[in-house]
């Protein structure tokens, strides 16, 4: 058997890994492998990366492409940085249409009808607001505090109260035979922004068993809002163990700050950004994402 070197795993690395991955970012991560491990580990890195691409089971989950964020109450085109989820559907719905995907998941935002994000319920007699926040005039996209319960949240109009045309996936989006559909935020005090769990993380959803119980290991994500529920979905993902990518031109995002915000904890993360057709490449040529060698290393070889 051939002995792996630091040249042998550079081309083996570039072999699998998009081949829009810049040469640099391999030497970077094969540079890292040489530093942290010695070199008779190198084939063991090769044959993890290996054994990954055999077991590769993806999942693509939708987040929340319903018609209030689309074109309702609280469309992600009126948002600071213009971007409108109508143009992303024709290449959101070829992503949907690859084959290969062992579980297609469409999140979606299910609230009650008094939910704590809505605005004009902030000061319903079931929750206590901060006394500064009592006395404000309140408006969509306030910060503000409760008391009771304890939490910090952002304001936001009525939107996608469960089982309206608000809530509804839009008309347009796909939807796969043997669907699944995850809702959130269905309590009435506590906001939801990742599809797993709650955002005060005591109440988890049934997305992680979901995709544990397909041995899914990879996910692809994208939807609305691309700076929070997109990219809290994603996060939790990758914190998971899940190896994970977002779909930047099948999402639309609210602000360019928060956007920016999202890259950085992506980067952070070993989450990937691609395209529709870089998730094509992945799905039909098992080319996949540098950021899920590196993610696969750190998870089973502590290479971090
Ligand atoms: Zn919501």
């Amino acid at each position: 058997m051939a002995v792996e070197t630091p040249d042998s795993l550079t081309s083996f690395i570039s072999s699998v890994v998009l081949p829009s991955t810049a040469p640099n970012d391999i030497q970077g991560l094969v540079s890292k492998i040489e530093k942290k491990c010695a070199p008779e580990l190198f084939s063991r890195v090769r044959f993890t990366i290996e054994d990954f691409l055999r077991e590769l089971h993806i999942a693509l989950i939708v987040v929340d492409f319903q018609n209030d964020f689309v074109n309702g109450s609280l469309s992600i085109l009126n948002g600071p940085a213009r971007q409108d989820p109508q143009a992303v559907i024709p290449s959101l719905n070829k992503l949907i249409s690859l084959d290969g995907f062992k579980m297609v998941i469409y999140t979606m935002d299910w609230h009650p009808p008094n939910h704590i994000s809505f605005y004009d319920h902030a000061k319903d007699s079931d929750r206590v607001l901060s006394a500064q926040d009592q006395k404000r005039h309140l408006k969509a996209f306030d910060v503000v505090r409760f008391e009771s319960p304890p939490t910090e949240q952002v304001l936001y109009p009525s939107h996608c109260v469960k089982n309206t045309w608000g809530a509804a996936l839009h008309d347009d989006v796909k939807i796969v035979e043997n669907a699944f559909f995850v809702e959130k935020g269905t309590d009435v005090l506590v906001d939801s922004y990742s599809g797993f769990a709650n955002n005060d993380g005591l109440k988890k959803s049934k997305l992680e068993s979901m995709l544990r119980s397909e041995r899914i290991n990879g996910v692809i994500t994208c939807g609305l809002a691309y700076d929070i529920c997109v990219m809290y979905t994603a996060r939790d993902a990758a914190k998971l163990g899940f190896l994970t990518t977002v779909i930047k031109d099948c999402s639309s995002g609210l602000s360019d700050e928060k956007i920016e915000e999202a890259n950085q904890i992506f980067a952070e993360n070993n989450i990937a950004v691609n395209t529709e057709s870089e998730a094509e490449l992945i799905m039909t040529s098992k080319k996949i994402p540098l950021e899920w060698i590196s993610a696969v290393i750190s998870q089973k070889l502590g290479i971090k």
